[in-house]
C-alpha cells in the first residue's frame, strides 16, 4: 500500500521537475508559445495529481462503522424505557464526526441492541435529528456492566470504546488481547 503512495508522489514530482527544466529551456529560447513538450509535461501533472487524489480518496474512505446508540450517540435508555427513545438527546459532536465519515465515503451502520419492533422509532430519530447512515442492525446482544463485547474476525478489525468525549480518531499505545 505504502509503496503505491511512494510511486504516485514520485511520479508527481518526477513531472514537476521536468516542468521547471522545460521552463528553464524555453526562457532560455526566448520561446512564447508552449513547447509539445511542456504540453506532454502539463498532462502528465494532471494525470498524476488526479491518481494521487483517487487514491488518498480511497486510503480516507476505507471504513466500515459499526456505531452503538444508546449511551454513545445520544443518553444511555435501556430497553425497559423505550417509551423514551423519541426524546433522546444527541450526544454533542456526534453527529458532526459521523456525517464527516459518511461524506468522506465510508460505510456507516448503526448497531444497537435495541429491538427490532423499535427499528421504526430508531430511524424517525435517526433522520430527524439529520444523522447520515447506510444500515441500521437491530438487536445487538445486550451486555451487562462489567461485561465487555470480544469480536473475532478474519477481517481487520478495530475497537474502539467511547469514553465520553468525540472527535477525529488517533492512534494510542494500547494492549489487544490475540490468540497464544
Ligand atoms: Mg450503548
Amino acid at each position: 500500500m505504502e509503496d503505491r503512495l511512494e510511486n504516485l508522489k514520485w511520479t508527481l514530482q518526477y513531472w514537476k521537475d521536468r516542468e521547471v527544466e522545460e521552463q528553464k529551456r524555453m526562457d532560455l529560447n526566448g520561446s512564447k508559445e508552449f513547447t509539445g513538450e511542456m504540453i506532454r509535461i502539463r498532462w502528465n501533472i494532471k494525470e498524476a495529481q488526479k491518481m494521487l487524489d483517487a487514491y488518498s480518496t480511497k486510503r480516507v474512505a476505507n471504513k466500515v462503522f459499526l456505531i452503538d446508540i444508546d449511551g454513545t450517540i445520544c443518553d444511555d435508555i435501556k430497553n425497559e424505557n423505550s417509551y423514551l427513545y423519541p426524546h433522546a438527546k444527541v450526544i454533542p459532536g456526534a453527529l458532526e464526526m459521523i456525517n464527516k465519515w459518511y461524506y468522506e465515503g465510508n460505510t456507516i451502520t448503526f448497531f444497537t441492541a435495541r429491538e427490532e419492533k423499535d427499528r421504526g422509532v430508531t430511524a424517525e430519530w435517526l433522520n430527524m435529528h439529520g444523522f447520515k447512515y447506510h444500515k441500521l442492525v437491530m438487536d445487538k446482544p445486550r451486555i451487562e456492566d462489567g461485561q465487555e463485547y470480544v469480536w473475532i474476525d478474519n477481517r481487520k478489525v478495530r475497537a474502539v470504546t467511547y469514553l465520553g468525549t468525540w472527535g477525529e480518531l488517533k492512534e494510542v499505545d494500547a494492549k489487544i488481547q490475540t490468540f497464544g
